[in-house]
């Protein structure tokens, strides 16, 4: 293990994690910060040994999302971005329906999508618009429809989101 560690050999990721007493963070033997004095080092067969051991995971090697397993809230919570275009949902509704804290969310859009939820619920949002206008309606009710009171205010989302204006879907229509 020592070895494994020594290396990064990704190999052994999810085989054993390497927990440092010292800074309180758990590794996975791949992980590429610098490596702890091994005196600190505690090893533990399984994740959730480290956690009871009081550890948290590293944001370097992402130690907690290894193995992948995804929360049980988080396909509630997308299918319920899916479901409400209309921009209705807030991070109070997202803590509600998921049942876990806000930062627990945001630290997992974070590292699987890149962005926040509600910057992920926009994106779902326009696109939604995006293929309503493709189908025949025109840019102020898509825009009304994905909760824009302006058709200005939607225009400028749109074009941010896309880089391209919604006009230039009719113009391909
Ligand atoms: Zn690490």
């Amino acid at each position: 293990m020592v070895n494994a560690i020594t290396e990064c050999d990704s190999h052994y990721d999810g085989k054993f994690y390497a927990g440092v007493i010292t800074t309180g963070i758990y590794c996975l033997p791949s992980c590429k910060a610098k490596l702890p004095n091994l005196e600190n080092v505690v090893f533990f067969n399984t994740r959730e040994e480290a956690i009871a051991f009081g550890l948290r995971g590293c944001k370097r090697c992402k130690s907690e999302l290894f193995p992948n397993v995804l929360p049980n809230w988080l396909p509630t919570v997308i299918n319920q971005m899916k479901n409400n275009p209309n921009g209705k949902l807030d991070e109070d509704k997202l803590t509600g329906m998921s049942g876990t804290d806000i930062s627990t969310i945001r630290r997992y859009f974070k590292d699987l999508v890149g962005m926040s939820p509600m910057a992920f619920h926009r994106r779902l949002r326009l696109e939604h618009a995006k293929k309503l206008i493709q189908s025949g309606d025109d840019y102020f009710s898509a825009g009304y429809d994905i909760g824009y009171e302006s058709s200005s205010g939607f225009m400028e989302a749109f074009k941010k989101e896309f880089g391209t204006s919604p006009g230039s879907l009719i113009d391909d229509r």
